[in-house]
């Protein structure tokens, strides 16, 4: 069985469910609790919270656990309108963005904001001079996302939370499918607000963050006890946020061998498919930009996408055509139809993601197993 779709999510490190597991058992304490087995759940919490924040450059106050990605985007989107609540607001984003901000973008329209959508290149590069064309007075929050989980683009997101900044405006990036994989720093990037998500990076699944720059305006999301800083209420996840901070460590621990071991691997994948066809064609950023390392998103003409992931799977080989969250539906991705790839050739791509614990003799199975289906 070769797993390769490791964008969709990833597999439980053993040490990030070795650290859980105390948790799940014996020490299943309240964090709120007063006594030894609350005090023990609280301090995991806490060192948790605090080894997050040191690898990506945060201070432990800045550190929001949620539910996941999409919380985290949903939280950052409603907590900003709510808390800048006025007439004639507008908010400014990408075209490329998961469905967690683009439906909350939906959401928030109801209610009055104005959504801009900066648009993308045929590489899935959002440009910089039309972002802040639309950003303006009224707007209240720009969110671009930091990696794009259909195509592995990734934007230049220090340029444009400068551009955001220089009109006072606030900056949010989706990271979900940067953190973890690539090193980062949120001083670096400067951004006000950042989501991630552990199951993308061998973590649990259902547990996320939320960083948030000290000083930005931000609402509650929950209402409740005083979890979270008094903004996001609810028993704390106290299992799973520690084996987040665990599978971000270790990935922190290991970020230059992993990364160049996925390059690697994506090169020998992109390489052997390329020799099958000369028509097949890579799409995210080539040549503009950078591309995270393990996402592949390659169309093959004349192939139905959906057939031969179905065909993958029936050789024990799990890819995507996109996005999980969207998989089942037949429609053209939105990413897809923003890069202006033409139908045919998007009903003919696939996603193939790799991660750190694929091999040499993966890549070659999955060329092979491409191969016997494009010679059909
Ligand atoms: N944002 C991006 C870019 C994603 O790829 C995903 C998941 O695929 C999410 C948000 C949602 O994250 P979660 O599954 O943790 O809710």
């Amino acid at each position: 069985m070769i797993y390769a779709d490791n964008a969709a999510t990833t597999r439980l490190s053993e040490k990030a469910l070795e650290g859980m597991l105390p948790y799940l058992c014996e020490g299943f304490g309240n964090p709120s609790s007063l006594h030894g087995w609350g005090r023990e759940a609280k301090k995991a919490v806490s060192e948790a919270r605090e080894l997050i924040a040191s690898i990506i450059g945060a201070t432990a106050e800045e550190i929001y656990f949620t539910s996941g990605g999409t919380e985290s985007d949903n939280w950052a989107i409603k907590g900003v309108f709510e808390s800048k609540k006025r007439e004639r607001v507008n908010f400014v984003t990408s075209t490329i963005e998961h469905h967690a901000v683009l439906n909350t973008a939906a959401m928030i329209a109801k209610q009055g904001c104005e959504i801009r959508f900066a648009g993308v290149n045929s590489e899935g590069c959002v440009n910089p001079i039309e972002f802040d064309s639309l950003i303006d007075g009224n707007t209240i929050l720009a969110s671009v996302m930091m990696a794009n989980n259909e195509l592995g683009t990734v934007q230049d997101i220090r340029c444009l939370a400068e551009k955001a900044h220089a009109k006072g405006v606030c900056f949010h990036s989706d990271a979900v499918q940067f953190v973890g994989h690539v090193p980062l720093n949120v001083k670096d990037v400067n951004v006000d607000l950042l989501s991630a998500s552990a199951h993308k990076f061998n973590g649990p699944k259902g547990i996320g963050f939320l960083y948030v720059k000290k000083g930005t305006e931000l609402s509650s999301f929950v209402q409740g006890g005083a979890q979270e800083f008094g903004l996001r209420a609810g028993t704390e996840n106290v299992a799973s946020i520690v084996g987040m901070s665990l599978a971000l460590q270790e990935h922190k621990d290991h970020f230059a061998e992993r990364v160049s071991r996925v390059e690697h691997l994506s090169w020998m994948l992109k390489r052997g498919l390329s020799e099958l066809s000369p028509q097949i064609k890579f799409n995210g950023s080539q040549e503009s930009g950078w591309t995270m390392p393990g996402i592949v998103s390659v169309s093959i003409p004349g192939l139905s996408g959906e057939g031969l992931v179905h065909v993958l799977d029936m050789k024990g080989i799990a890819t995507s055509t996109g996005a999980a969250c969207n998989s089942k539906a037949t429609i053209v991705s939105h990413v897809l139809q923003a890069i202006a790839l033409p139908n045919d050739l998007a009903k003919s791509t696939i996603r193939i993601s790799l991660s750190h614990e694929n091999t040499e003799a993966d890549v070659c199975a999955i060329v092979s197993a491409v191969r016997r289906v494009v010679c059909r």
